[in-house]
């Protein structure tokens, strides 16, 4: 597991919009939106996939991630009307970037089966 881009921007070494940010974990919006609201929540902690998230130590961690969702969700405006959370893992899962984070989408109705 190394660092990716996602390093920089908790360093604060490149610029993002950032929405949430607490000691372990950052949320800023997606430079590429795919919905009138795209945000990433990622841990500060380098984790590349969900494999080599360590359920036992990081079981906090995760609480906090979807902690992160509420609250952004809700400042959103997405509560009433729901929100996707994905998480795009390996190759086959989509994900681009080797730093675990989660894709909060919302403000349009979803498509069902995802592309
Ligand atoms: P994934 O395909 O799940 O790994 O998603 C990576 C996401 O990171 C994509 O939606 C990109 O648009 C987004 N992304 C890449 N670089 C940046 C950046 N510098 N700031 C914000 N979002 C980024």
């Amino acid at each position: 597991m190394g660092e990716t881009i996602f390093s920089k921007i908790i360093r604060k070494e490149i610029p993002a919009a950032v929405v949430y940010e607490t000691d372990s974990v950052l949320a800023f919006k997606d430079i590429n939106p795919q919905a009138p609201v795209h945000i990433l929540i990622i841990p500060k902690k380098i984790i590349d996939k969900i494999h080599n998230f360590d359920t036992r130590s990081d079981s906090e961690l995760l609480a906090e991630l979807f902690q992160a969702a509420q609250q952004i969700a809700e400042e959103h405006g997405l509560s009433k009307n729901g929100y996707r959370l994905v998480i795009n893992n390996g190759n086959d899962g989509g994900q681009e970037v080797e730093h675990l984070h989660l894709h909060l989408l919302g403000g349009r109705k979803m498509n069902w089966p995802p592309g």
